[in-house]
């Protein structure tokens, strides 16, 4: 008689607004990949938006990108490549990386040739095997081309969860602007990703850090932003961004960091905030073409920088892990709702502001809980 096969379990999205617990087997390990045991998978606009249906998904699948957990199993080789060993605790890349193309050897494995966008960790087909291509598990596959960081000692997985919005917020407040010492920089969106692009740019030594939000959503997380770096808050509902800038610091902003969701009115705000020869990031999708406010001929006048950034790279994430084990900032203590396998969906749909009361600022799935 022989064992039964191990198995995982899986929450699969077969379609929007059906999330369904399935047993998954594990696969072998080979040479090249691994397993990761899941310790926590950081939610955010992503998942929410592929739960609902407003993100095109490859259904049946796995969703959850943003995830850390324990190398439960691994091949001789991946673990030479990834310079990890069996056992340890290691934040996982969205992307993979194919080492070999010409985007791959420039750093931007975004663009990977061989694997880009349609192979990102939790946006993958369940029927590609072995299936077990996201977070919203106990165990996740590490295929050949995935990209690791160690997790400092002490940084408990929930927190180290963030290594992906922060690494973000570095990558767009700092990396791709250019935020440089004593810089003015505005933030659009007090979300996890805006108050990580504060922290960050705050970090970097910017002389002054806006961040603004919208109404009584926004309202918690404006009032946490000061220890985040913020050194003012503005409801944009209460207060025009730009009058408020130039009253506090005599002048417009240096960096203009776009971070908002759905906010189709922020792409005009952040050409308006940013001065002559300045920088705009924009980072937040808006789901749609509309451009309220939006001057295009401000661009002109002002020669601005208008820049988009997509996704995160490993500088940023090593920094993002190392800002956190830092302690600092208090990311430890953010609000946030952390939700087993059964309880994932209830967070979801509060994310997407279906449920009752206000988002968490920071949803986490714990698959073990
Ligand atoms: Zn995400
Ligand atoms: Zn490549």
């Amino acid at each position: 008689m022989t064992a039964a096969a191990p198995k995982a379990e899986a929450l699969v999205l077969e379609g929007p607004g059906r999330l369904r617990a399935r047993e998954l087997p594990l696969p072998d390990v080979g040479d090249g990949d691994g397993i990761l045991r899941v310790e926590a998978c950081g939610l955010c606009g992503t998942d929410h938006e592929q739960y609902s249906g407003a993100l095109p998904g490859p259904f049946p699948f796995v969703p959850g990108h943003e995830v850390v957990g324990r190398l439960e199993a691994i091949g001789d080789g991946a673990a030479g490549r990834w310079g990890v060993t069996e056992g340890q605790r290691v934040a996982v890349e969205v992307f993979r990386s194919c080492a070999r193309c010409r985007p791959c050897l420039e750093g931007a494995y975004r663009h990977c040739r061989e694997h880009g966008l349609s192979d990102m960790y939790g946006g993958v087909s369940l029927e590609r095997a072995p299936g077990l291509w996201g977070g919203y598990a106990t165990h996740q596959y590490l295929a050949p081309g995935s990209l690791l960081h160690p997790v400092p000692e002490g940084l408990e997985p929930e927190v180290a969860s963030l290594f992906n919005p922060l690494g973000a917020g570095i990558r767009w407040a700092v990396t791709v602007p250019g935020t440089a010492p004593g810089d003015v920089v505005a933030v659009l969106g007090p979300g996890i990703r805006g108050l990580c692009a504060a922290a960050a740019a705050t970090e970097a030594g910017a002389g002054f850090v806006m961040v603004t939000g919208r109404g009584s959503r926004d309202a918690g997380r404006l009032a946490i932003a000061p220890r985040f770096g913020a050194t003012l808050t503005v409801d944009v509902d209460e207060a025009d961004p730009v009058a408020a800038l130039k009253k506090a610091t005599g002048g417009l902003a240096d960096v203009v960091v776009d971070v908002t969701a759905k906010a189709p009115e922020a792409l005009g705000q952040a050409v308006a905030l940013a001065r002559p020869g300045g920088t705009v990031v924009v980072a937040g999708t808006r789901g749609s073409a509309d451009t309220p406010g939006f001057r295009p001929d401000l661009l002109v006048y002002k020669e601005l920088r208008l820049l988009g950034a997509l996704g995160v790279d490993a500088p940023a994430y090593r920094a993002a892990l190392d800002l956190l084990a830092g302690g600092r900032y208090p990311f430890a203590e953010l609000p946030r709702r952390t939700e087993g396998l059964a309880g994932l969906e209830g967070l979801l749909q509060t994310m997407a502001g279906d449920g009752a009361g206000p988002p968490p600022v920071h949803g986490v799935l714990v698959p073990g809980r």
